[in-house]
Parts: structure tokens; sequence; C-alpha cells
């Protein structure tokens, strides 16, 4: 026998296990709507013109491999800061804020997540209900307890509002509460500005502690600013909050591994110390972050021409998302008129929530070779104008 005989099989990635029976099936109408990477007209895999730019200067400079700092590269947690809050904000001047550069937006919130279970011991972690899947592995396997409030309304293929105030009032005060800085995952329902508000000071009221998940900066608007509405707002009213940042989708650095971790504190001397405890936290499970994406943030954030050109390109993928949402919804329209589908342009972001049942979506895949998950999220990124017919018409006979 093994000496590890007694483990059990793990069951599978429901997100990334969608990918992998995408790749085994053979047929040419096969579609991935499963994983939520971008993809061009084409259904390829895209590297953005300003990170092949800033690859090839950063080849002329050659730097070295050394190791990075614990928290990262000063420059890029320099740009990470100043993305978030803008360039001009004073919780940076007056260093109220600590970064940590870490492995993308998922190793972020999982430094994150170390530090709650070290240092705010027992507070509960508030996910919207529902959430992107990783969320609830990430706290649990940092033993901090988790539970949901309220988001979606299926009736309304909407924000559920009312109950998800009524959920972050009914948390003990001093709660911690993850909210979706822009483009919600997986429903693509976002609160509106007057919403977001009335969100702030209910966590202000109730001393809880916001931890902002922003891992679509400049993917839902096709504008990094109007994205950092939220989190933004928050600091000038000035509530304290953590926030984790991927680059995966803006930059299209899925497999670099770039983002952060940040705490915006009231008090600069607070936040040295949140600092010091996400180091040694990072020290002990990874040690230090990798060097190349971060010097690509950096390059490209660094130089106001390819800064611009960052931004053309963020416009351009979300706004090829939007045009083929566009298609999707006059398809369906047309061969199923009698049904409300007003709810595919109104999501924003990568994703659509269909509301299709796991048997729907069982009869979108086996039938019609459309890979999404279970929960019926089909992500637009994966989809393009000439295919969107073929998903309309796989969508209305799993419905129907
Ligand atoms: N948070 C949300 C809501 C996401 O949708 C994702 C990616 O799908 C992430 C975080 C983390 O992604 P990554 O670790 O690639 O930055």
């Amino acid at each position: 026998g093994s000496f590890m005989e007694g483990t059990e099989q793990a069951p599978p990635d429901p997100i990334l296990g969608v990918s992998d029976a995408f790749k085994a099936s053979t047929s040419p109408d096969k579609l991935n709507l499963g994983v939520g990477a971008y993809r061009t007209e084409e259904l390829q895999p895209y590297v953005l013109e300003v990170v092949k730019k800033a690859e090839a200067i950063m080849m002329e400079k050659a730097e070295n491999k050394e190791y990075l700092p614990i928290d990262g590269l000063p420059a890029f947690k320099k740009c990470t800061a100043e993305l978030l809050l803008g360039a001009d904000s004073s919780i940076i001047a007056e260093n109220k804020i600590a970064t940590l550069q870490s492995l993308s937006g998922t190793g972020s919130l999982r430094i994150g997540a170390a530090y709650i279970n070290a240092w705010l011991p027992g507070k509960t972690v508030y996910l919207s209900n529902p959430t992107w899947g990783n969320h609830k592995n990430i706290f649990a396997d940092a033993g901090v307890e988790w539970k949901m409030y309220r988001y979606f309304d299926p009736e309304t293929v909407g924000l559920d509002f009312a109950g998800m105030m009524e959920d972050i009032k009914g948390a003990p005060d001093g709660s911690i509460i993850v909210l979706h800085g822009c483009a919600h995952n997986p429903t693509g329902v976002d609160p509106t500005k007057e919403q977001w508000e009335e969100i702030a000071s209910l966590c202000q009221e109730k001393g809880h502690l916001p931890f902002f998940d922003v891992a679509y900066q400049g993917f839902a608007s096709g504008s990094l600013e109007e994205d950092a509405f939220a989190p933004r707002m928050f600091a000038e009213k000035g509530l304290e909050f953590l926030c984790s940042q991927s680059y995966s989708k803006n930059l299209g650095l899925y497999g670099e591994r770039v983002g952060a971790i940040n705490a915006v504190v009231n008090d600069a001397a607070v936040a040295t110390r949140v600092a010091s405890q996400m180091k040694r936290q990072a020290r002990a499970m990874y040690s230090n972050p990798p060097v190349h994406g971060a010097r690509i943030v950096s390059e490209v954030v660094g130089d106001e021409d390819m800064f611009n050109e960052w931004k053309a390109e963020m416009e351009m993928m979300s706004g090829r998302i939007k045009s083929v949402r566009g298609k999707l919804y006059d398809y369906l329209c047309e061969k199923m008129p009698e049904k409300d589908w007003s709810f595919v342009t109104r999501q924003i972001g990568m994703f659509s929530f269909t509301g299709l049942t796991p048997a729907q979506v069982e009869n979108m895949t086996n039938k019609w070779e459309v890979y999404m998950t279970k929960d019926g999220r089909i992500s637009l990124a994966g989809l393009s104008a000439a295919k969107a017919e073929y998903l309309a018409d796989a969508i209305v006979d799993s419905i129907k």
C-alpha cells in the first residue's frame, strides 16, 4: 500500500475543468465559453501590442533575473496603487496604503485571507451569492470563515439590492464584506453609483471592512478610471479597506501571475505594520513574486505613449465583447421574440449569466458542443461575431 493511500480524489475545478473537456472534444463546432480569457474574433488568445512593445524594451535592457524584494518591484507597487486610487491620491501621498505585489488576483486574495486569519481573528468574510467559484476555497483554506450575502435576483436577472443591503446590515458589526470592484463574476451585474454610495455608507455605519476584488479594471467600461469608481469613492469617504488587483484580463498577462494586495489604512504607522505582516506571509508561502509581468506593467504605465496605447487596446477588447453581446441579443430576439433578452446587453464585463439550468447546460455541451460552467455563465470574451448565431440557436434549443 502507499503511504498516501488515504488520499481522496479531489473534484475537478468547475471552471478549468470546462477547458479540459473542450480540449478533449474533436468537434469543429466546439465553442469554449467557460474560462474568462479574452479571444480575438478568430477565437485565438491575444497578446496585447503594448505588451510586446514593453517586452522588446525589456529585452534591450537585458535586466538580470535576481529575486525581487518580498513585496515586489518598487516601480510596479507605485503603478498599481496609482491605478487603483488615482495618481493624485492623498492616501498614497500620506503613505496610508500598504501594497504587496503578489501572484495575480488569486495569490493576492490568498495573502489578504492569510492576513485576516492572523490579525483579524474571528472575523467572518461575507461573499456575494453567487460569486467567483474560487473565493470560498481561498478563504476556507486560509482558515477564514465565510458566509454569503444576497446579490443576484433571478426574477429580474439583476441585482437584489434590498436583499444585499439587508444582509450586510444583518452581519455582525465589524465583519468583512467582499465586493467585486467592477464587472461582477459570474453575473455581470454591478451596483449603480448611487447604490455604491449606499453600500459605502452602510459599511461605515456598521464598522465593516470592505475587501474589494478588482480583477477587471478597464474591462467593464473600457476605462481604468470609471472602473475604479467604487474603491476610489470608498477611499474618499474615509473608509479603510483591503483590495486585490489582477492584470490577467486587462493587460492579458494571465500566465505571468501579476497582481497586488493593498490595504488602505487611516494611519500610516498601521499601514507600515500591515505591510510588514503581509510580507511575512508571502515570504513563507512563495518567498517573492515573479519579475517579468511586474516589469511589463511598470514599462507600460511608466510611459505616456504606451499607457495610452494600453487604454486603446482595452477599449478595443471591451468593445469587441460589447459588440458580440449585441449580436447575440439580436439573434436571440429574432429566434425567440416572446422572451425578454435585455439582460444580455445590460450585463457588463466578460460574462453573461444566462439563467440556464444545469440540465440545459448539459444540452448546450452534449448536443451543441458549447462548453460553459454549470451555473449557466458564459464568457462572451470567448465568442466571435461569426459564432453568435450558432450560440443563439444552441440557447434557444436548450431552453425550449
Ligand atoms: N477574482 C475574480 C472575480 C476573478 O474572476 C478572477 C479570475 O477569473 C480572479 C479574481 C483572479 O484571477 P487571476 O488569479 O488570474 O488574477
